[in-house]
């Protein structure tokens, strides 16, 4: 499939070895001056889109005008080949968040279950609890993967893959026999928002598990890798039926055409996305020594952010950081000695360490 070409070996040595891409990448206004505040608090990614992405959401100014619908087809079919299924499997939303939502309210309600792993990414929850379902939350295990032995008996189950906030996996051997043991009425919402920064062999995507798990919707952002969280673009792959009962939810023309400009653009720039993963990947690298030399250690991560473990509460250390120009993840109840922090650019995480040093020495 080609999703996984994007990132076999062969092409990621050779946007690797591929310094004219390096030269080429804008300066974006993301990127942190001296002066500005360093935001590591919400997963972005501070690179900015592809150049291609850039020039056709400029481009696509000019057709504002005009109603979604042919650029909105035209996606669904990129994103329908690109992972190797109908279009009529395809649901383009406003941001993932969307899909969630309508998710949530597509398969929840009164008198309904949904279960969702502790800490994860909360929004689906919310609006489950919102649709009136009972909302079980289930502690990750001691390995910080989802408990999934725990979580068989609801009408919507959320797995966050890899897990915002921890940026660890559940293991594909553990997450396909799940899968095959539950029963058609429970349905299982796969959130695949950081698939494309993962390097463990452990880990797979479970779009090819659609074509024999009715249940299954997985869930894609546009939001992470490809950097366009401003623009709000994401998308669900699912067998037909539970497409058509997601769209029941949805509002027309749910992505606007600049969005779709852009997605279209970036699915095709894989260069870009190898770059980006690539420097998140070093710069963890970096920050992991550097955390190590102050006696911290993070949980091993698979996505664009990391998962402190402090020695105290994080939570006057969010407010601490924040003093200094420093913006780091929220507090997860489930986990209050942890700090969550994103990977920015080898700059901010110079900021990052500098204050990080400064207040857990204060
Ligand atoms: N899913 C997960 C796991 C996330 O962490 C986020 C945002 O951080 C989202 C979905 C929402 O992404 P989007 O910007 O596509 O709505």
């Amino acid at each position: 499939m080609q999703d996984n070409l994007l990132f076999s070996r062969r092409t990621f040595a050779r946007a690797v070895g591929a310094g004219a891409i390096l030269a080429a990448v804008p300066k974006l206004a993301l990127a942190a001056t001296p002066q500005s505040d360093v935001r590591l608090n919400a997963n972005e990614n501070p690179y900015g889109p592809s150049p291609a992405g850039m020039r056709a959401m400029t481009d696509a100014l000019r057709t504002v005008p005009r109603y979604p619908d042919d650029l909105s087809e035209a996606l669904r079919s990129d994103v329908a080949h690109l992972h190797g299924v109908n279009p009529n499997q395809v649901i383009l939303g406003d941001g993932s968040s969307d899909i969630l939502r309508l998710a949530a309210a597509a398969y929840t309600g009164p008198g309904k279950k949904m279960i969702v792993p502790d800490p994860t990414f909360e929004s689906i929850a919310l609006h489950a609890a919102t649709c009136g379902a009972e909302v079980t939350k289930v502690p990750l295990t001691a390995a910080y993967t989802h408990d999934l032995d725990k979580m068989t008996d609801g009408a919507l189950v959320y797995v966050c893959n890899p897990n915002n906030p921890t940026a660890t996996i559940t293991p594909k051997a553990a997450l396909r026999a799940y899968l095959d043991s539950l029963p058609r009425t429970t349905t299982v919402l796969v959130d695949e928002a950081y698939h494309h920064y993962v390097t463990s062999p452990d880990y797979e995507s479970v779009i090819p598990l659609v074509a024999t798990h009715p249940n299954l919707i997985v869930a894609r952002t546009f939001s992470k890798i490809y950097a366009m969280a401003g623009l709000r673009a994401g998308y669900a792959i699912a067998q037909p039926e539970a497409i058509e009962r997601l769209r029941a939810q949805q509002q027309f023309d749910a992505m606007n055409v600049v969005a779709l400009a852009g997605a279209r653009a970036s699915l095709a720039d894989t260069d870009h996305a190898l770059l980006a993963r690539k420097r998140n990947s070093d710069t963890k690298v970096w920050l992991a020594g550097e955390l190590r030399k102050s006696g911290y250690e993070m949980l091993p991560s698979e996505a664009n952010f990391v998962m402190i473990q402090l020695k105290g509460e994080v939570k006057p250390l969010i407010a601490q950081m924040r003093m200094k120009g420093v913006h780091v993840g929220r507090l997860f109840p489930a986990m209050p000695r942890s700090m969550r922090v994103t990977i920015g650019t080898p700059e901010e995480m110079q900021r990052f360490v500098d204050a990080f040093r400064t207040v857990i020495s204060t």
